[in-house]
C-alpha cells in the first residue's frame, strides 16, 4: 500500500501538515515557529551540533573504560547511611550495570525506575557486578529512543518548543530530506560556485543537518554564511548603483588657483593623512555622480580642516555647503573657528540652531533658499527640518556617532531640482569597527584619516574609586597652579535629566555637576575659577563661558558629556570623569579625546563609584589598555554588540542569521568583492542568468533596502 503522503509530488512550498508523521499539534506548533511549508523546515537550522561519543552495549564493556552507555533505569535507592549516595540500576537489551552517585540525594527527584537515560563514565567492577561512580548523565527525549547508536555521531539541536522539541524536528527532517533537497534550485551559478570551493546549496543543508564530520559542518556554513552575506551586498550594490544612474550631484571644479586659495585659509600645514583623504574628497566632488563617504578618524585627527575643505570647494564653484554637529555647543564651536578662518573673505556663513528663532530664523532660511548665505552650520536638526536650499553641493555631517542612516536619506529632498542631491560627507570621531562600516555602510565609501597633528603628547589613563577622589582633586589642583586646565565630567546636571546609561539608575553615589562644583568649590579646588556648563545654559550663556575657557579666565569647567565632542582647548590637559563606570566605552574615549591637544603632557582620571560592575571594569580597561579609537572601537563592540552603532538597528544590520564577525571577515570580503562586480556587469540582475538570485535577493531584503521600487 502506497502512504497517501508519498504518492503525491512535493514542492518546497508543500504544507508541513501534508508531510508524513505531521499531526495537528506538531503542524500547529510549526507554524506557531512560521515553519508552513517544506522550505521553511529544510531552512530551519540547527542552532547548534552535540558530539555524541559512540555508545556500547553493556555485555560489550569492560572494566577500566570510559563508556557511554543508554538504558532503562529499573531500580533506584538512596541511601542515607554512612557516605550519602543515589544508587540506580540500568539496563539495555545485553545486561545490567550499577549507578552510583555521591551526595547526589536530589537524584530521587529526578531519576526513577523507567527512566530512559544515558549515561558516560568510567567502568569499575564491585564484587561480581560493573559499576560506574558518578556518571555523567542525560534523558533520553521520549521518541528518541532507539537502538544503541555504536557510532560516535554528531547531532542536530534544533531551535524547538514543548510540541515540537529538537528531537522531533531531527527525526521530521531526516524523513524528508532526500525528497526535499533535489528540489532546491541553486541561484548560484555553477562554475561560480565551484571557484570559490563552496557546495551546492542543496549539500549545505544536507551538511547542516546531518553532518558526518566538523569539516561537513565548516562547508555548509560556509556557503550560508557566504549567501547571506552576498545578498545583502547585493542589495546594497543594486541600490547604490540605482542612485548612481538616477541622481546626480553638482560636478565641482577643482584646480590649482582653487586649491591655493583654500590652503591659503589654513593656518598649519595639513597631515599627510589629511593630505590623502583631501585628494579623495576632492576626486568625489569633481563628478556628477552623488559621494557618500565616510571619513573616520580618530579624536583629534584633524578632521574638520578636511570638511572646511570640502565646504570651499563647493563655494569656490558657486554652489552651497552645509555642515551639522550633533549639539548645539559644537555647532557654535565649528562656526567660530570657521568664521575665525574665513575672516576677511566674501563669503557669508550662517548658524543655523535651535537657539535661532523668530524674525532671525525665517530671515536666514531665506537667505539660505536664495542662495545669499553660502556656508550653513547648524545642529543635526537641519537634515530634519524643512530647510531648503538654492543649491547644496556639500552636506558634511560631523561626528556621527548616535544617529541613523535614514536620516541621511532626508537630504534628498533638499534642492529644488530634485534629481539633484549634495554631495555626503559622514564623519566620525568613534571609528566604526572596519566589519560594520562594510556591512552597513556598504554603500558608503570610506576613507580613514590616519595619524594625529603633530606635537601631541600621549596621555596618560587612571581609574580611581570614590574613596580617592581627594588624591585626584589634589592632584588636579597641583596642575592648575601652573596654568594648566581641566574638565570635570559628571553624567547628570544635578535635577532630573539622566545622561546615563540605560544599565545604570540614578541611585546614590551618583555624583552630578551642580554637587560637584559646589563641593569642589568649598572644598580641594577652592580659590580656583570654576564654571559649570551644560545643555540647559543658554547659547549665550555657553558660549561665554567656552570663550573664557578658551582665554584662559577659567582654570575647570564642571561639565556634563556635552563637551563630549568636538570641543577643542589645546590648553586644557586635565579630564577627570566622575562616575566613570556610568559611561560607554566610545564616550569615555571622546572624552578624553577633549585633552592631550597641546604640547604639555596630558592626564584621564576616571573615577568610579562604590562598585562598579563588571561591565563597567572591562569598559574602563579597555579605556586603559590604548588610546587607539580603532581599537577602542572594536573593544566596543565586542562588550556591547553591533546593535549600538550608527543607527545599525536602523540600517537592519543586527540581523544576521549565521554570519558572525570577526570570525566571518574573511567571506564579508569575499561577498563584497563578489557582489561589486556583479552589479558592475549586471546593474539590476535582470539578465536571464540574475533570474533566481534576483528574486531571492527581492525576497530577503526587497523591503528593508527599498529595492522594490529600483527594479
Ligand atoms: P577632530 O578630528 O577630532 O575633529 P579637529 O579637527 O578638532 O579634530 O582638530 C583638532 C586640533 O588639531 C584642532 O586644534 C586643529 O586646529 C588642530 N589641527 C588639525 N590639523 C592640524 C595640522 N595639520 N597641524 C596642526 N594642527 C592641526
Ligand atoms: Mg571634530
Amino acid at each position: 500500500m502506497t502512504d497517501p503522503a508519498t504518492a503525491q509530488t512535493w514542492t518546497l512550498t508543500t504544507p508541513v501538515e501534508e508531510l508524513p508523521g505531521v499531526t495537528e499539534i506538531r503542524a500547529a506548533a510549526l507554524r506557531r515557529m512560521e515553519i508552513r511549508c517544506l522550505a521553511h523546515l529544510i531552512a530551519h537550522l540547527p542552532s547548534r551540533h552535540q558530539y555524541e561519543e559512540a555508545e556500547s552495549a553493556i555485555a560489550d564493556i569492560t572494566v577500566g573504560r570510559l563508556v557511554t552507555v543508554r538504558g532503562e533505569v529499573t531500580d533506584t535507592r538512596a541511601v542515607r547511611a554512612g557516605r550519602a549516595r543515589f544508587e540506580a540500576v540500568l539496563l539495555d537489551e545485553t545486561g545490567r550495570i550499577d549507578l552510583c552517585w555521591f551526595n547526589m540525594l536530589f537524584l530521587q527527584d529526578r531519576i526513577h525506575p523507567g527512566s530512559k537515560i544515558r549515561i558516560q563514565g568510567k567502568v569499575n567492577r564491585r564484587g561480581p557486578r560493573l559499576q560506574i561512580i558518578n556518571p555523567k548523565w542525560e534523558w533520553i527525549p521520549e521518541g528518541a529512543e532507539g537502538p544503541i547508536n555504536r557510532q560516535a555521531h554528531i547531532r542536530p539541536i534544533y531551535p524547538a518548543t514543548e510540541d515540537m522539541p529538537s528531537w522531533a524536528f531531527e527525526r521530521l527532517i531526516t524523513s524528508v530530506i532526500d525528497r526535499a533537497l533535489p528540489l532546491i534550485v541553486d541561484h548560484l551559478p555553477d562554475d561560480f560556485r565551484k571557484e570559490r570551493a563552496l557546495p551546492t546549496l542543496a549539500e549545505a543543508y544536507r551538511l547542516m543537518h546531518q553532518p558526518q564530520t566538523m569539516e561537513d559542518l565548516n562547508n555548509a556554513r560556509r556557503r550560508l554564511v557566504y549567501d547571506e552575506l552576498l545578498l545583502l551586498q547585493l542589495g546594497v550594490h543594486m541600490k547604490r548603483a540605482h542612485v548612481r544612474r538616477t541622481l546626480h550631484a553638482p560636478a565641482l571644479n577643482w584646480n590649482n588657483a582653487i586649491d591655493e586659495h583654500i590652503r591659503a585659509r589654513i593656518p598649519f600645514t595639513l597631515t599627510p593623512g589629511q593630505e590623502e583623504v583631501i585628494r579623495e574628497i576632492a576626486a568625489d566632488l569633481r563628478k556628477p555622480t552623488p559621494a557618500n563617504r565616510l571619513i573616520q578618524g580618530d579624536v583629534g585627527a584633524g578632521k574638520t580642516v578636511v570638511a572646511l575643505y570640502a565646504m570651499l570647494m563647493a563655494a569656490a564653484s558657486r554652489h552651497q555647503a552645509a555642515l551639522m554637529a550633533p549639539t548645539e555647543l559644537l555647532a557654535e564651536q565649528h562656526y567660530d573657528s570657521v568664521s575665525r578662518l574665513l575672516r576677511g573673505s566674501t563669503l557669508r556663513l550662517a548658524l543655523l540652531t535651535g537657539s535661532v528663532t523668530g524674525i532671525d530664523r525665517e530671515r536666514m532660511m531665506r537667505g539660505i533658499a536664495q542662495g545669499e548665505i553660502d556656508l550653513v552650520i547648524g545642529t543635526h536638526a537641519l537634515l530634519t527640518e524643512s530647510v531648503s536650499f538654492h543649491s547644496l553641493a556639500v552636506a558634511v555631517i560631523d561626528e556621527q556617532h548616535r544617529f541613523g542612516v535614514h536620516q541621511r536619506a532626508t537630504l534628498r529632498e533638499r534642492n529644488a531640482d530634485d534629481r539633484s542631491i549634495p554631495h555626503t560627507l559622514v564623519m566620525t570621531a568613534t571609528p566604526i569597527p572596519r566589519t560594520l562600516a562594510l556591512t552597513i555602510f556598504g554603500d558608503l565609501d570610506i576613507s580613514t584619516l590616519r595619524g594625529l597633528p603633530p606635537g601631541r603628547t600621549p596621555i596618560a589613563t587612571r581609574i580611581m574609586p570614590a574613596e580617592r577622589a581627594d588624591e585626584v582633586y589634589a592632584f588636579v589642583r597641583n596642575r592648575l597652579d601652573q596654568g594648566e586646565q581641566a574638565f570635570i565630567v559628571a553624567p547628570t546636571i544635578g535635577d532630573d535629566e539622566s545622561l546615563l546609561l540605560p544599565e545604570a539608575s540614578p541611585e546614590q553615589g551618583t555624583r552630578d555637576v551642580n554637587s560637584i562644583l559646589k563641593t569642589l568649590r568649598e572644598g580641594p579646588l577652592k580659590g580656583k575659577r570654576l564654571e559649570a556648563i551644560h545643555g540647559r545654559l543658554n547659547r549665550e550663556s555657553r558660549e561665554r563661558i567656552m570663550d573664557r575657557f578658551r582665554s584662559g579666565q577659567i582654570d575647570a569647567l564642571v561639565a556634563t558629556t556635552i563637551i563630549e565632542v568636538g570641543v577643542d582647548v589645546p590648553n586644557a590637559t586635565l579630564m577627570v570623569i566622575e562616575n566613570a563606570d556610568r559611561f560607554g566605552l566610545a564616550q569615555l574615549h571622546q572624552l578624553r579625546g577633549r585633552v592631550g591637544r597641546g604640547k604639555t603632557a596630558s592626564v584621564c582620571v576616571c573615577i568610579t563609584s562604590a562598585a562598579p560592575t563588571p561591565g563597567a571594569e572591562a569598559r574602563l580597561a579597555a579605556l586603559a589598555a590604548t588610546t587607539d579609537g580603532f581599537a577602542i572601537a572594536e573593544k566596543d563592540l565586542e562588550l556591547r554588540g553591533p546593535g549600538d552603532f550608527i543607527g545599525a538597528r536602523q540600517a537592519g544590520a543586527a540581523p544576521f542569521r549565521l554570519a558572525e564577525f570577526p570570525k566571518d571577515m574573511d567571506l564579508l570580503l569575499l561577498a563584497r568583492r563578489d557582489a561589486n562586480l556583479w552589479i558592475e556587469r549586471s546593474p539590476l540582475l535582470a539578465t536571464d542568468a540574475d533570474r533566481l538570485i534576483r528574486s531571492r535577493l527581492m525576497k530577503v531584503h526587497g523591503q528593508s533596502l527599498g529595492l522594490v521600487d529600483v527594479a
